[in-house]
């Protein structure tokens, strides 16, 4: 296993064991539905197309790389979150995964509000028009700054991430006259399935107040007595790319305890509970994701359950989709510049990108797939890198693959399932310049996001 697996093992996470590979899928031509945005087919010439564009046309176009977005595709994902939760709970995108002001706009019209965890985040929810009042505001070191911000603009909800925190935003608030909502994010000691590096609820981290000690009990009496403040739930979050319910279910059962407790002291029942984010989906044909209206049924029966339990009245859920709205909407499209076998090994293919447009397989050990995409091929297939152009040895865009073994310079491939943390995490490393986001949808594509230049780069650097 890898330096950063999980101890528990591969399937708890997008993890993938050292030299492991499956054997070559039967067809290198196929689209696994699973992995890839829904418009995406290929013509009778055998190019990828998506929104009913062909990726050569859209290569020539805006250029490689770049990730492309199938904008239908997140329509309907959005929409099938709204839908499955329906109008007794409410769905928060996590900007974090992929924000842009297209992606504002197109979750303000399809009823979903969001969350935001910077200044620079509020900034851009702000000004593509999302209503203050559907916007969170997350974050474990939220500056003065940004907290008077939110406040000032009126967003829905500030959840509270530290004893420190609570005291701010209280002053802050109170200093603007305002009275803050917020909910107070607790650790409930969950493990969930998931990579070490990206799991956020057991005890020894940094998010949240612990329900252990008592400290989460002690945060909503301090909150409960400070004017500036409205408590109005409780907020856990435990991890990412999770395909088990069972956190999501002892997660709920602690949530509702420490509902029960503050109701029992202080004789309220706080009328919200948000059970965060972290919903998996497939990176590969191996990972079998669940769909939004069963995970909706799952949550919204576990929390009723609960409740029923505890005597308590059914608390209004939210829930916190990043990845699983964005990640399977949009592709990257590189093209191949270098094909190098190594005898007895393996084939490295370099792309004109690389870690600075998807650090996720250096950093998380992440696994992705890879098509030959400007073209079908009946060649015999061969084991795979593909790798970026940077000065690095670990910058792995997909560790196992297999392509066609006529592949060649010139060819572009497509890696789908970057919608999610690939551009949101995407950096200048070795002054490369960040690929632009273009949104396709019924025969049309525009950027969304602009390709950075050299200009760009140079503006910041002021000598
Ligand atoms: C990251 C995050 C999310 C979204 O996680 P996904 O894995 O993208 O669904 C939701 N809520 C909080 C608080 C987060 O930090």
């Amino acid at each position: 296993m890898s330096r950063s697996a999980h101890p528990a093992g591969p399937r708890h996470a997008d993890v993938l064991p050292e030299g492991h590979y499956s054997a070559p899928p039967a067809d290198l031509n196929a689209l696994d539905p699973k992995v890839w945005a829904r418009t995406v087919a290929r013509d009778e010439h055998g190019v990828v197309t998506v929104g009913g564009i062909d990726v050569k046309r859209l290569a020539e176009e805006f250029g490689t790389p770049a990730y492309i977005l199938d904008e239908a595709d997140f329509r309907a994902r959005a929409r099938a979150w709204r839908t499955a939760f329906g109008s007794e709970a409410d769905v928060f995108y996590a900007g974090k995964a992929f924000l842009s002001r297209a992606v504002v706009r197109w979750l303000h019209e399809e009823g979903l509000n969001l969350d935001v965890c910077s200044g620079g985040e509020l900034a851009t929810a702000l000004s593509a028009g999302m209503p203050a009042d559907r916007i969170a505001f997350h974050g474990n070191n939220k500056s003065p700054g940004e907290i008077e911000r939110a406040v000032r603009a009126g967003v829905g909800r500030i959840v509270l991430d530290s004893f420190q925190e609570i005291v701010r935003v209280a002053h802050i608030a109170q200093s603007l006259g305002k009275r803050q909502r917020v909910q107070i994010r607790i650790t409930v000691g969950v493990e969930a399935h998931t990579h070490e590096f990206i799991a956020t609820a057991h005890e020894d981290q940094k998010f949240g107040i612990p329900l252990a000690g008592g400290q989460a009990a002690e945060a909503v009496r301090r909150a409960l007595q400070l004017d500036g403040l409205e408590v109005i739930g409780i907020h856990s979050h435990i991890g990412s790319q999770i395909f088990d319910m069972s956190g999501f279910e002892v997660a709920a059962h602690r949530v509702v305890g420490l509902l029960k407790d503050i109701r029992d002291e202080h004789g309220i029942e706080l009328p919200e509970i948000d059970l965060g984010g972290g919903l998996g989906i497939a990176y590969t044909s191996d990972d079998d994701p669940r769909e939004p209206y069963e995970i909706a049924k799952a949550l919204t029966e576990i929390v009723t359950r609960e409740c029923e339990a505890a005597r308590l009245g059914t608390p209004r859920i939210s829930v916190e989709p990043g990845r699983a709205i964005v990640g399977p909407t949009a592709f990257t499209l590189y093209e191949v510049g270098t094909v190098k076998p190594l005898e007895g090994l393996r084939t490295y293919v370099s792309v004109d990108g690389g870690m600075s447009d998807n650090i996720r397989t250096a950093l998380y050990d992440a696994e992705y797939s890879v098509v030959l995409a400007s073209r079908s091929s009946d060649a015999e297939p061969m084991l795979c890198r593909v790798v970026g152009k940077h000065c690095e040895s670990g910058d792995i865009v997909v560790r196992d693959a297999f392509l066609p073994g006529d592949l060649a310079p010139g060819d572009l491939i497509a890696v789908p399932a970057t919608g999610a943390y690939c551009r949101s995490m995407a950096s200048n490393y070795n002054h490369v310049l960040r690929p632009p986001v273009v949104a396709v949808d019924g025969g049309e594509a525009r950027v969304i996001v602009r390709r950075e230049t050299e200009e760009d780069l140079l503006r910041l650097d002021v000598g």
